[in-house]
């Protein structure tokens, strides 16, 4: 099931507007920065590609200092399902240890890559470690992952947009659209 890209919509069916994605982008900063009032050094980890437009209207909505890094994995490999394998592809740039740390997600699916990532960072001994996902998508949990910042709950379909792609197309698109299940 691979589309070729003129066959792709210009414009797909949206499922969250840009206006109600910055809406709910601004309440989870405002939880954020409840949640650590009281931690001088908190530290951010965005997961490339796909969080990379959460992450950057995340941190700056956070309105407080933080330190930012970039990890990048693979799991999808231009498919529209999780392959279930993860690669990692480059590494954060500096240590964790005894630190403060968010991983900042864009989707959680069937939740494998979100646990290599816990898995590899809890062995660097940060002192705190949460996640902040944009969606997630329970019904195709494979296994069981926390996620303390979740933006939305979504049904079981193929979005993209915001950051998030299909064969790397669309993640310029503003808002968060379906890709039909036939497509
Ligand atoms: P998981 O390991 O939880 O199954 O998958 C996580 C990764 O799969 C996400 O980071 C994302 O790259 C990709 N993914 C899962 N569902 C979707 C989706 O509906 N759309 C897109 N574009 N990527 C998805």
């Amino acid at each position: 099931m691979a589309l070729p890209p003129e066959q792709l919509p210009a414009h797909p069916t949206p499922l969250l507007t840009r206006e109600a994605i910055a809406a709910r982008v601004d309440e989870l900063a405002d939880q954020i920065r409840a949640d650590y009032a009281s931690t001088g050094d908190l530290h951010l980890v965005c997961v490339l590609k796909g969080a990379f437009v959460f992450f950057s209207d995340l941190v700056r909505r956070l309105d407080r200092p933080a330190t930012l890094d970039f990890i990048v994995v693979s799991s999808y490999h231009k498919a529209k399902r999780s392959s279930g394998e993860v690669r990692l592809i480059k590494d954060l740039d500096t240590g964790i240890e005894g630190r403060d740390v968010i991983i900042v997600e864009d989707i959680v699916d069937t939740g494998l890559t979100l646990t290599y990532l816990l898995d590899m960072m809890r062995a660097r001994r940060p002192k705190t470690l949460r996640t902040a996902c944009l969606l997630s998508k329970p019904s195709r949990r494979e296994v069981d992952v926390p996620v303390e910042y979740v933006g939305f709950t979504i049904a079981d379909r193929f979005v993209i947009g915001y950051g998030l792609d299909y064969a790397e197309a669309y993640r310029n698109l503003p808002y968060i659209g379906v890709l039909d299940s036939d497509t």
